[in-house]
C-alpha cells in the first residue's frame, strides 16, 4: 500500500503520528492527515505540529466539547464523506480514543482495510471509555501493530489468531518519538531554567474516571498536596481538569502550569524525582526517561511496568499514595531492561504498510 490516510485528534496521537508520518514518508508512503478537533487548544494541539513537524492535516473537522455518542457519530459521519472522496488504500488510526473508534468504523464500513497502531492494549475495565475504543477497534482492524507482548498476548486470548488478520509485535512509536525528539529538546527547551526548577515531582491528571468523579479528584489533590510539602510538584494542568477544580472549588497547592509542549514535557521527565500520573502515555514515557511512576488508577494496560517494580497503582487512595511517595525514595528498578522495542517502531510499521 503506498497511500493512507491517518486520524488523529488527541493530544497523545499527535505524538504517536509524528513519529509514525516520519517513517512513512522515507518509506515513500503517501499520508493524507485528518484532524478531528477533538483537542483543539494551541498548547494541546498546534505547538505539537509545529515543534515535531507534523504534516499539516489535509483535513479539520474541528468536533469536540460533545459527549461520547455525538463526538463519536459526527466524527463518523466527517470521516466517512473524507474517506469516499479520498478513497486511500487503507485507513490508519492511534491508540483508543473516539477519533480512533471513529475512523476504523467509517473505513471498516467502506471495506477499507484498517491500520491500527497500539492495538491489544487492556486494563480490563469496561468503565473506562478508552478500553471500549480499544476493544472494537480491535476487532475491525486488518493490520494490528502490537507494542508489547502482553498486547499480542491479549490479542491472542481473544482469539485473534483464527481471524484474517496481521499481529504485528512493533514496539511502542511513543518510545521511537521519546528517543527522536529528546536531543531537540535538549536544545529548544529552557522550561527547568524558566521556572527554576530543583528537586520536583512531575504530574498530570485527566482520566474521565479521575475528573468526573469529584470526590475522588478532591481525594487525588489532597495527596498532590500533601506531597508537595515535601516535594514540590509541577503539574502541566489540562483543560478539562482545570475547568473541573474551578467549577468546584477544588484548591490546589502545587504548581499548576499550563500544558506544555512536547518538549518541555520531555524536560520536566529527564529532571523530576518521581512522575504522579493517571495518563496512558505518561508512564511509560516516565519509564524511557528512567523515572519511578505512580499511577493513580487502580488498573493499568501497561502492566509490564508494574510487573517489573517500575509503576505502582495506587487509585484514589490518600494513604497509598504516600506509601508509594515513600517507597520510591529507597526503590532502584534496573530501567535497562527492553519492553517497548528499541525505538524502530515507525519503521516497522511503515515496512509492513509498504508490503501489505
Ligand atoms: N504531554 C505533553 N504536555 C503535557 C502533558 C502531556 O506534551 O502538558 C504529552 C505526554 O508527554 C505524552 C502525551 O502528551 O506524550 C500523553 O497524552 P495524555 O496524557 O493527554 O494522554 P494519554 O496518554 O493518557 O492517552
Amino acid at each position: 500500500m503506498n497511500r493512507i490516510l491517518t486520524i488523529v485528534g488527541a493530544r497523545p496521537q499527535f505524538v504517536k503520528a509524528a513519529a509514525v508520518s516520519r517513517s512513512l514518508k522515507q518509506h515513500g508512503i503517501e499520508e493524507i492527515l485528518v484532524h478531528t478537533g477533538q483537542h483543539y487548544d494551541a498548547n494541546m494541539s498546534e505547538i505539537f505540529f509545529e515543534e515535531m513537524e507534523i504534516p499539516k492535516p489535509a483535513y479539520s473537522l474541528d468536533i469536540h466539547g460533545l459527549n461520547h455518542g455525538a463526538m463519536t457519530g459526527r466524527m463518523l459521519e466527517g470521516i466517512e464523506s473524507i474517506l469516499l472522496n479520498e478513497k486511500p488504500e487503507a485507513l490508519m488510526v492511534f491508540g483508543d480514543t473516539n477519533s480512533t473508534l471513529a475512523g476504523a468504523l467509517a473505513a471498516s464500513k467502506l471495506h477499507i482495510p484498517v491500520v491500527h497502531v497500539e492495538a491489544g492494549l487492556r486494563s480490563f475495565n469496561r468503565q473506562m471509555p478508552e478500553e471500549i475504543n480499544r476493544i472494537l477497534t480491535d476487532r475491525i482492524s486488518d493490520i494490528l501493530f502490537c507494542p508489547t507482548d502482553i498486547a499480542v498476548q491479549n490479542l491472542e486470548n481473544e482469539g485473534f489468531r483464527n481471524f484474517p488478520v496481521q499481529l504485528v509485535k512493533s514496539g511502542d512509536v511513543m518510545l521511537d518519538a521519546a528517543l527522536f525528539y529528546a536531543k531537540k529538546a535538549a536544545a529548544k527547551s529552557t522550561i527547568i531554567e524558566d521556572l527554576g526548577l530543583n528537586e520536583f515531582v512531575l504530574a498530570t491528571i485527566h482520566r474521565q474516571e479521575n475528573t468526573d468523579d469529584v470526590q475522588k479528584l478532591r481525594q487525588l489533590i489532597e495527596g498532590l498536596n500533601e506531597i508537595t510539602r515535601k516535594t514540590p510538584v509541577v503539574l502541566p494542568l489540562h483543560p478539562r481538569t482545570r475547568a473541573i477544580l474551578q467549577q468546584n472549588g477544588i484548591a490546589l497547592q502545587c504548581r499548576t502550569i499550563d500544558p506544555v509542549g512536547y518538549f518541555d514535557m520531555i524536560r520536566l521527565l529527564q529532571h523530576c524525582q518521581l512522575v504522579v500520573t493517571d495518563s496512558g502515555g505518561v508512564q511509560k514515557e516516565a519509564f524511557f526517561f528512567g523515572k519511578q511512576c505512580i499511577t493513580l488508577r487502580e488498573q493499568t494496560e501497561w502492566t509490564e511496568l508494574v510487573a517489573g517494580g517500575f509503576n505502582t497503582l495506587v487509585g484514589t487512595d490518600k494513604a497509598l499514595l504516600m506509601a508509594a511517595f515513600e517507597e520510591a525514595k529507597t526503590n532502584h528498578p534496573d530501567f535497562s531492561i527492553n519492553l517497548y522495542g528499541n525505538g524502530q517502531a515507525s519503521d516497522i510499521i511503515a515496512d509492513t504498510i509498504s508490503k501489505a
